[in-house]
């Protein structure tokens, strides 16, 4: 097992102006399951290409354990990979795939068996050992494919959307497969999705990258309430953060509001320099409660008129407007109300994030 240090990695690809990634660092501890997520073409699969030596950066540096592996070959850096399109190999079996790394490096045919064996009983793979993979549902080729790469015993474990490929079931009850094996390997892996769900329920700590940079990695908990910026608070969840900007003035008692138009909520009291400026509220919609107007116990809220009422099944999603901007709100699964009628959105203080409408930068 080993730390992965990635420092002020930069890649340009021939005819393309921009950087696929922009002096990207990050630092993945010995054992941690990090995950990369962002949108297509933010530069993860690229990253992850660098680690395994698939690609070269122009600069920058990467550590595998105390060795600079910048410029080593793949084979030299003691890793191995999961691919989304999970090449098994159609004309072995599923013995000879997990074994195939292993032979390739001159492992003892006896040792090969055992680690095989080893591992189909991890991923439970024991009863298919002698069958072909065009003889195996999707989610049991992809388990080969993780199985014969947990087999060579790599420092660190890299894999490119493992799931992909998988239809809505498979991949819920893989997910929950994988991080239990992952976690009881305790192999450093770094883990690329664009899926927010999947990252947030596998990965120790997510970057979330866009436009070649990780705007912000923490644990799945922080970026999902804290989000750094409204980039992020709009990429996780789904729906995703709602953003509502308005401009700090003093009511007519004195005090600082943030004034969406006509309506608006106290102004926290770290922000008071805003006082003249604009400011983006972000709250999510399930941190909103709602219920009928007139029944206000002094919590801050704001007047919605429904929209739409989605029921989903475990939830309803009300599609609300707040002076003239769309608010989305989860309520109970037994919430029902006339679209047109007025809501009291609660939006309590704790669950407000405030962002800089200009950089998108969070403030507090
Ligand atoms: P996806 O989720 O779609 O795979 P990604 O986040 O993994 O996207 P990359 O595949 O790393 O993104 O691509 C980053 C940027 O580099 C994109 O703008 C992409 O078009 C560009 N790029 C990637 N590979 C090449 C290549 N071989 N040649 C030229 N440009 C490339």
């Amino acid at each position: 097992m080993a730390e992965v240090i990635l420092k002020d990695l930069v890649k340009t690809y021939p005819g393309n102006d921009s950087r696929a990634t922009d002096e990207v660092s990050l630092t993945v501890a010995d054992g941690e399951f990090m995950v990369l997520l962002g949108p297509s073409g933010c530069g993860k699969t690229t990253l992850l290409r660098m680690v395994a030596g698939l690609e070269l950066p122009d600069s920058g540096q990467i550590v595998i354990g105390d060795r600079d592996v910048t410029y080593a070959e793949p084979r030299r850096r003691n890793l191995s990979m999961v691919f989304q399109s999970y090449a098994v190999f159609p004309n072995k079996s599923v013995a000879d795939n997990i074994g195939f790394g292993l032979r390739v490096r001159g492992v003892p045919a006896a040792e090969v068996r055992r680690k095989v064996a080893w591992a189909a009983d991890l991923l439970q793979l024991t009863p298919y050992l002698d069958r072909y993979p065009a003889k195996l549902s999707g989610g049991q080729r992809q388990r080969v494919a993780v199985a014969r790469a947990i087999v060579m015993d790599a420092d660190v474990l890299l894999m490119d959307e493992p799931l992909s490929n998988l239809d809505a079931l498979l991949r819920l009850s893989f997910r929950a497969e994988l991080k239990k094996l992952v976690g009881e390997l305790g192999t450093t892996t770094l883990y690329v999705t664009h899926d927010q769900v999947e990252a947030l329920s596998l990965g120790d700590r997510v970057a979330v990258m866009r436009d070649g940079s990780i705007v912000q990695c923490d644990t799945p908990t922080s970026v999902y309430d804290e989000p750094a910026d409204t980039f992020v608070g709009g990429f996780l969840g789904s729906p995703p953060m709602n953003f509502l900007t308005g401009k700090v003035e003093r009511d007519s008692h004195g005090a600082l509001t943030v004034d969406f138009g006509g309506q608006s909520l106290p102004l926290p009291t770290s922000l008071t320099s805003y006082e003249g400026r604009k400011l983006t509220l972000g709250i999510r919609p399930e941190a909103i409660s709602v219920d009928g107007l007139g029944s206000a116990d002094g919590e801050a809220s704001v007047r919605g008129t429904l929209q739409v009422l989605e029921p989903l099944g475990s939830a309803v999603l009300l599609t609300t407007e707040v002076c003239g901007q769309t608010v989305k709100v989860q309520a109970p699964a037994s919430f029902r109300t006339e679209t047109g009628t007025e809501l009291r959105l609660r939006l309590p203080a704790s669950q407000c994030r405030w962002y800089d409408p200009e950089t998108g930068l969070l403030l507090e």
